[in-house]
């Protein structure tokens, strides 16, 4: 099997100063009457041809990863999202509840996947949504914002032959770096009454980690509740033992109650960049290659569209491509360069250049399903929709953060818990079929 390289050196600034100095970037102001050029995003399509990274999608990943490395002036960047800005939709974006009221999924803004029909789940195909705008899912998701456990990351580390820079302690460095904690408000703190150790947490990170200005009740009962079944009360969720019951930050930023997610973390507040371009509504269709070196194949720049019909453009690359894409996007976008299983790219009548079984498979994510019972007590949905208390910023930013982390052997018994482990073993390869035929369902390349 070739190895994948996405290396590519070469060195020239001229066609990316010539592009700005010929152009010029549109001025746009935001709901907030904000000059969005300050963002560094490219609203008259205006790019240069040759860039050093190009980073395709700018969502959780790309957009932080395009603001780390655009911190050096001489190194050019460009993004290329799929989706649009995501400015006609800030108002539902930014406040908080909206995430669980008048959200983004099922929207233009949303890839809208469906899974394969279910066998466990009763047949059924599930939904998926997945961001599709700046920001990606960071801009629609439920913003809970947890650590992972120190066991599951270190079990991932002990994948890739142990390796230090995917450890507990690395990634925990890295989380810390990448937030800002905020303890509740003492209104808040007195409802509730949680549980954190600021010293798992960061202090000057680009993400803002708090909790909503508004709370009630219930959610003080949370804990006490699990206790009394038996789930303990978690201490120090976010210092890598997670398990039991806690309330959990949210990405709320608290100096205005507002979501705080890829693009208000990583690109809003920087100056303007003239290394760094962010480039809306372009879907990247294909990876190009330099295949001259046998054994190796190396990135030489990407393949683009405005549009699912849009004529094909091209991006030269200086040094790397970063696929950003997500657990959907980036695997297909492999695969339509002709990188991943054989026989699926066959099928689909793509070239192989690198027959990679690993590509699009194994994917792995949570179960969710909602328990719905009536109460005669006031609920956040209640209030809001009565408009109980002015709908104010501070109440807006109320989102659902009980959580708890449950060993299955103490919700099953030991005797439950492994019949269940070997269920889930025993359907592996069935899901794996299942996977692949997602794939080879979903072959539009700017859908
Ligand atoms: C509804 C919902 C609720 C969630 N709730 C939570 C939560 O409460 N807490 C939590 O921790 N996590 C939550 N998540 C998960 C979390 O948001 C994601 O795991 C995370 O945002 C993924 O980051 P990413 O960078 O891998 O992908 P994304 O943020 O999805 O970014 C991928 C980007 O790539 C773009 N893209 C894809 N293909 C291409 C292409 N070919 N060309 C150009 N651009 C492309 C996409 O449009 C997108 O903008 C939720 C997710 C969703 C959808």
């Amino acid at each position: 099997m070739r190895s994948l390289s996405l290396l590519l050196l070469t060195a020239s600034l001229t066609e990316y100063a010539s592009a700005f100095t010929g152009g010029h970037r549109d001025i746009h102001h935001d709901h907030y009457g904000q000059d969005l050029r300050r963002r560094n995003i490219v609203y008259n399509g205006q790019i240069a041809d040759t860039y050093d990274f190009v980073i395709v999608g700018g969502g959780t990943a790309g957009l932080a990863i395009a603001s780390r490395l655009s911190e050096d002036s001489n190194t050019t960047v460009l993004v290329l999202e799929a989706g649009d800005t995501g400015d006609a939709a800030a108002d539902t974006i930014n406040t908080p509840v909206n995430a669980y009221y008048h959200g983004l999924p099922g929207s233009a803004y949303d890839w809208a996947y469906t899974t394969v029909t279910q066998p466990n789940a009763g047949n059924r195909a599930v939904s998926w949504p997945c961001g599709k705008l700046l920001g990606g899912s960071s801009a629609m998701n439920g913003m809970y914002h947890v650590h992972p456990s120190k066991l599951e990351v270190d079990a991932w580390s002990s994948l890739v032959n142990g390796t230090t820079k995917w450890n507990w302690d690395a990634l925990f460095a890295g989380m810390k770096d990448s937030e800002t904690f905020t303890p509740p408000t003492s209104d808040v703190q007195a409802i509730v009454k949680m549980e954190y150790d600021a010293s798992s947490r960061g202090t000057n990170g680009p993400i803002h980690a708090s909790y909503p200005g508004f709370e009630f009740s219930t959610i003080g009962t949370w804990t006490a509740t699990l206790a009394n079944a038996g789930v303990a009360v978690c201490q120090d969720a976010y210092g890598g033992d997670p398990f039991g019951a806690y309330i959990a930050t949210n990405s709320i930023n608290p100096a205005n109650w507002t979501r705080s997610y890829a693009r208000t973390g990583y690109i809003d507040p920087l100056p303007p960049r003239d290394n760094l371009a962010i480039l809306p509504n372009a879907t990247v269709t294909r990876l190009l290659f330099d295949t001259s070196n046998a054994g190796n194949l190396t990135a030489t720049g990407v393949e683009w569209a405005a549009s699912a019909d849009g004529a094909r453009q091209t991006i030269k690359v200086r040094k790397e491509v970063i696929l950003s894409g997500g657990a959907m996007g980036s695997p297909r976008v492999l695969m339509h360069s002709g990188v991943g299983p054989a026989d699926v790219l066959q099928a689909a009548g793509v070239d192989v250049q690198v027959n990679l079984p690993g590509v699009g498979q194994h994917l792995q994510d949570h179960l969710s399903s909602g328990l719905l019972f009536q109460t005669n007590t006031d609920t956040a949905a209640s209030l809001y929709a009565s408009n109980a208390t002015g709908n104010t910023p501070i109440f807006l930013s109320y989102v659902n953060s009980a959580v708890a982390y449950v060993n299955s052997t103490s919700l099953l018994g030991a005797d439950g818990a492994a019949s269940l482990k070997q269920q889930v073993a025993d359907a592996l390869s069935s899901s794996l079929s299942s996977l692949v035929r997602l794939a080879r369902q979903d072959r539009s390349p700017a859908c």
